[in-house]
């Protein structure tokens, strides 16, 4: 029996570029960067300045999907913020906008717009209820590169995540981008945050080279099977600290690159399961870049983080992640819940899963294949081969 397994996401650490200059990042006309230690404290230091354009409420409250990362609960609560979920549109990993413009209240300081494994959230019709209920957009772009908002300035802010399983690999960190006319108001909270340095050193390069020796077909296959590690398990953790952390010197600007040159799988993956679609199974990617299109929305780029798909059942998705890990692939369902559902973030938020349908119903038929740049023709064929095989 063979351990070797196609990871289910996940970039390799690249090595920073030596003498290439500034970044010419591409929100740098909107945008000035904060680099942090983690997406979670880039989120919850967007949050805290939503609050403080609100000082003089008692409860502010930010609006999110209630399907997602536990990280997003984790970043409204460590600013004292409540959050309050919002069902998905049936079947989309987006909000339901009508549920949104009904959740606001005298409280919201914020909205946050998620992004989905490479899919953008629907920024501009978010834009225009943040107005009309003068309110902070916030683009969490954690899961999509570029963010959608980087060339049109829509988003008050925007977060990126340099974490493992993210678009850009850099060991961890990320970044907020503040919007020009937010950077002035913004400088005093900036200011008093604590700075941390990283170096690309000896031990750092050590570290690089082994996670990058872990995310091989052999190693990722054993690793996975040593259950204290909880590979691909989602668990609530509390942001501890929010830093200034600025990436080893070239190490963006190598993953900016790396990113930008690497093939896109997902159109491969739609033609290779077009069959599936006569049988119930919804193909996300597609489908949802189509509706932004007839929407006259342009995201910045097609490419995904993983590829995403919708079983006609709980039963079918659950058969087909048991087949595709035996058969070396790693499929994953993702969060697995609704986020009400998972441990540590019932007790945080005041609602119960069953308020959510949609959410609880694309949590429940979910499965994600992987999209990386490891991944090639073969495994996409092996992939169809037994998800057409077995449905
Ligand atoms: C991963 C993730 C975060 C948190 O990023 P970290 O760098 O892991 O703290 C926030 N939001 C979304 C949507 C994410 O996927």
């Amino acid at each position: 029996m063979s351990f070797s397994k196609l990871r289910p996401v996940g970039g390799r650490v690249p090595l920073p570029k030596a003498n290439c200059g500034v970044l010419a990042a591409p929100w740098a006309g909107y945008y000035d960067s904060v680099f942090v230690n983690s997406g979670t404290a880039a989120l919850s230091l967007a949050v805290k300045l939503s609050v403080n354009c609100r000082h003089t409420l008692q409860s502010p409250e930010v609006i999110l999907p209630a399907y997602g990362c536990p990280d997003l609960v984790a970043a409204v609560i460590a600013q004292g913020a409540r959050p309050v979920l919002i069902d998905l549109a049936e079947g989309r990993p987006w909000m339901n906008l009508e549920a949104v413009e009904n959740a606001v209240t005298g409280n919201t300081v914020g909205i946050i717009a998620v992004g989905f494994l490479g899919i953008p959230e629907r920024l501009f019709a978010l834009r225009r209820i943040a107005d009309k209920n003068d309110v902070v957009l916030i683009e969490d772009s954690a899961q999509v590169f570029p963010p959608f908002s980087c060339g049109n300035g829509l988003a008050d802010y925007l977060v990126l995540s340099f974490g493992r399983g993210k678009p850009i690999n850099l060991i961890g960190g990320g970044a907020l981008l503040i919007r020009k006319d937010h950077v002035q108001q913004s400088a005093s909270v900036l200011a008093a945050l604590p700075e941390v340095q990283v170096s690309a050193g000896a031990a750092w390069r050590f570290k690089r080279w082994l996670i990058n020796l872990l995310l091989t077909r052999p190693l990722y296959g054993l690793m996975e099977r040593i259950p204290f590690l909880g590979i691909g398990q989602t668990v609530f953790h509390p942001l501890a600290s929010i830093n200034r952390q600025t990436p080893v010197e070239g190490l963006l600007e190598a993953g900016v690159q790396g990113y930008n040159n690497r093939k896109d799988n997902g159109a491969a993956y739609s033609e290779a399961l077009l069959e599936l679609t006569g049988k119930d199974w919804v193909q996300l990617a597609p489908e949802c870049f189509e509706e932004m299109t007839r929407e006259g929305l342009v995201p910045a780029s097609s490419n995904l983080l993983r590829y995403p798909l919708l079983a006609p059942s709980r039963q079918i998705r659950d058969k087909a992640l048991l087949e595709l890990n035996r058969g070396g692939i790693g499929a994953s369902a993702f969060y697995g819940q609704a986020l009400p559902a998972i441990d540590g973030v019932s007790e945080l938020v005041a609602f119960t899963p069953s308020a959510f349908p949609c959410a609880c119903d694309f949590a429940e038929r979910l499965i994600t294949l992987p999209a990386h740049q490891d991944v090639c023709l073969e495994d996409i064929q092996c992939v169809a081969g037994i998800l057409l095989g077995q449905s």
